[in-house]
């Protein structure tokens, strides 16, 4: 393994900030995955994860095992984690601005279709080649101004030509479940299953927002988008990025032992890949879920202020028409059961119990799509 120490863009004189890369076997060995954790800052149970996979990773590379490459960066955001407002972090948005820290990516396909959209033609591997140089040499051309720039630019640039992206995140109470575009499934199956995903939800490109995942496998589909509009269906363009955002549970489900489990799960995926050899390679079991729709989430809000008093945990398996909440309002002594309208696995729960008028109060995954538009939240 070998470090690397990246600086910032100083955005306020005497300050300046780093982020930290570990690299695990030869550099340009395929395939190439990357992993980075805690993107929202607060979210931590991928920074344990990132920590457990450290061993085990170094393990791998001292024995000889590790073929690919693995780019692992545990602390994905700096600037996030060092956010607090009245003792309590704030790692989603950035203080200065009010963006989310994994909103805003730049269109990668757009600026690959620019350099090289002309280029492409029937060879699918020299196509992949263009389009990653194209790529890579479009990042090392920027010069960002703020270090929250420069931390998007950075990530995108440690990422944009691996074969597998993983962003570890989490919800506020939830069971693990998976977010990814329809284009990368099936190739990200085996690695839903080893974790015991309980969630799967797919969406077309644009679901909103730009996020750090999406833009990377997009780079690929969209680029095939507009292969097709232009009516060039003899271009071969595999889907070269398989990126996934991995919900690891709620925000306190920082635990070694599920830790533990997850690096391992992810190990097995490596193994997979082809990333790592050895005896660990086994069959992935069944998926513990079907892959449903993101715009098939049910969101449950508030329709009036109260305490929230949940009545199902999280990971249940929902009829519709199910009880999954009461709002109670103790001034009036009005008690509002939130139920679901379309039934599903309530994957999401909030982790407050006062909600505001309209707070989004838990999240079920059905199977018929109900929602269009943007489909995250803020
Ligand atoms: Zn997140």
């Amino acid at each position: 393994m070998h470090i690397q120490h990246h600086p910032l863009p100083c955005t306020s004189l005497g300050t300046q900030r780093t982020l930290t890369s570990l690299h695990f076997g030869r550099r340009g060995a395929r395939p190439k995955v990357y992993i980075q954790a805690s993107l929202h800052a607060d979210e931590l149970p991928g920074m344990l994860v990132a920590h457990h996979l450290r061993g085990l990773l170094t393990a791998l590379e001292n024995q000889g095992r590790l073929l690919g490459e693995v780019v692992l960066v545990p602390v994905a955001n700096p600037i996030g984690l060092a956010q607090r407002i009245d003792h309590r972090p704030l790692g989603r948005f950035e203080l200065a601005t009010s963006e989310n820290f994994n909103r805003h990516y730049p269109d990668l396909a757009e600026e690959a279709w620019q350099r090289v959209g002309a280029a492409l033609g029937p060879n699918p591997d020299a196509n992949i080649r263009r389009v990653r140089e194209a790529v890579l040499a479009w990042l090392d051309e920027q010069r960002p101004c703020t270090e929250l720039q420069g931390l998007r630019l950075l990530l995108l640039r440690l990422a944009a030509d691996a074969d597998v992206v993983l962003d570890l995140h989490c919800d506020f109470e939830a069971v693990l479940h998976l977010y990814s575009e329809t284009a990368c499934w099936p190739a990200l199956e085996p690695l839903a299953a080893w974790l015991g995903t309980q969630t799967v939800l797919v969406a077309d490109y644009g679901a909103g927002g730009q996020p750090f995942d999406e833009q990377l496998s997009g780079l690929w589909s969209q680029l095939r988008a507009r292969l097709a509009a232009a009516g060039r269906h003899d271009v071969p363009l595999p889907q070269a990025c398989a990126s996934t955002t991995v919900e690891l549970r709620g925000e306190a489900d920082v635990d070694h032992t599920l830790a533990a489990q997850d690096a391992q799960a992810i190990v097995c995926y490596l193994h997979h890949l082809g990333a790592a050899q050895g005896d660990v390679a086994q069959p992935p079991p069944a998926l513990r879920c079907a892959v449903t729709p993101l715009a098939g989430t049910e969101l449950l809000r508030a329709p009036h202020p109260g305490v929230i008093v949940f009545v199902v945990p999280v990971g249940s398996r929902l009829a519709p028409g199910a009880h999954v909440a009461d709002i109670v309002d103790p001034l009036s002594g009005q008690v509002t059961a939130l139920t679901t309208q379309h039934g599903g696995v309530l994957y999401a729960r909030t982790r407050e119990r006062y909600a505001c008028a309209g707070l989004e109060v838990a999240k079920v995954a059905g199977v018929q799509p109900i929602r269009s538009g943007s489909l995250l939240s803020a």
